[in-house]
């Protein structure tokens, strides 16, 4: 027998194995193909060259709020379509695929919560909406969460990313930016805190209202931030544009932004930053809040009524509906 003839084996056919599509993204910087767990765990930005990666509402309202503290508001908010508007296909359609891929009912997102211990009121916009475009909705939320933010006499935080007015509501898009202006100016007046966050990108209307308008401005690193898109500024002007136009950076350098902060310090330096305008001692957090029974002590809902019950807060309770409201579809 011949002992060296070995037999002839097949190659198994066996389950071939696929690896799911979304365990690895790419860095739209230095191009590095990331592991998308660690990616989550380092809160989307790139290991290897600090870009920030764009993350939707949910996610900074994780990143931002204490766990479970945070309160929706106004859920059922829907844009009403006044115009009957249809370009490639009907806004109504465009609405509702939008809402299923974003998950909410419109760009931005609103509620109460604790930013390490302290009571606020915070309104995310998520830029997979419409590309986080400003319609009557988006407006209105906004002036609802400053609204809140008086009433409660809490911090308002405002995290931006934006496209800018949705074309589809026509002016009544572009309005959303006189009354979001005006709530902000009664926070103003009321002395209560307005941080803003500027995420990439922020642009048109957004910029030109509320983002633009904190006590506190802060951007991410390399967001873009702007009124009008570059191309179309070197056209009017017909100059060429700066390196690094329009960027955070750029708008530091230039006065337009207070501090860029990295995603992963961002719950931190507002934390500190309202400790700081709330004349909480720094550092202290979630008892801190107790220790000071005036104004703070209200905040949080354990000192009773307000200490100073403001006239505006008065005022805002009995007309929640200064702007009409376009919900309700
Ligand atoms: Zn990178």
């Amino acid at each position: 027998m011949a002992w060296f003839r070995k037999p002839k084996q097949k190659l198994q056919k066996g389950d071939r194995r696929e690896l799911p599509s979304d365990v690895f993204e790419k860095c739209g910087e230095c191009a590095e193909i990331l592991y998308r767990e660690r990616l989550a765990k380092n809160l989307y930005v790139c290991p290897s060259c600090g870009h920030h990666l764009r993350i939707g509402a949910d996610a900074y309202v994780r990143i931002l709020a204490d766990e479970d503290s945070f309160q929706e508001m106004d859920v059922g908010l829907r844009s009403a379509d006044p115009l009957g508007f249809v370009d490639l296909k009907p806004y109504v359609a465009r609405l509702e695929a939008a809402e299923k891929k974003a998950r909410h009912g419109d760009a931005v997102l609103t509620g109460t919560a604790a930013l390490e211990g302290i009571p606020v009121v915070l309104a995310v916009m998520d830029f997979s909406f419409i590309g986080g475009s400003m319609g009557s909705v988006v407006g209105e939320k906004i002036a609802r969460a400053a609204r809140a933010a008086l009433e409660r006499r809490a911090p308002l935080i405002v995290v931006s990313a934006s496209g800018g007015a949705r074309m589809q509501e026509g002016i009544l898009s572009l309005m959303q930016m006189a009354k979001t202006s005006a709530v902000l100016a009664r926070l103003h007046e009321e002395s209560i805190p307005y941080v803003s966050v500027l995420t990439d990108p922020t642009t048109g209307g957004v910029t030109a209202s509320f983002a633009m308008l904190g006590d506190a401005i802060l951007a991410e690193p390399g967001a873009l931030i702007g009124f009008a898109g570059p191309r179309v500024i070197e056209q009017t002007i017909k100059q060429e544009l700066p390196e690094g136009f329009q960027r955070s950076e750029f708008l530091l350098e230039h006065g337009m932004v207070d501090q860029i902060v990295d995603r992963r310090e961002l719950r931190a330096e507002i934390g500190r930053l309202l400790r700081h305008m709330l004349g909480l001692p720094a550092g202290a957090i979630g008892a801190a809040v107790d220790a000071f029974p005036a104004d703070v002590g209200a905040l949080a809902g354990n000192g009773g009524p307000p200490a100073r019950p403001s006239q505006a807060a008065k005022e805002a309770e009995g007309r929640t509906g200064v702007a009409p409201s376009r919900s309700g579809r």
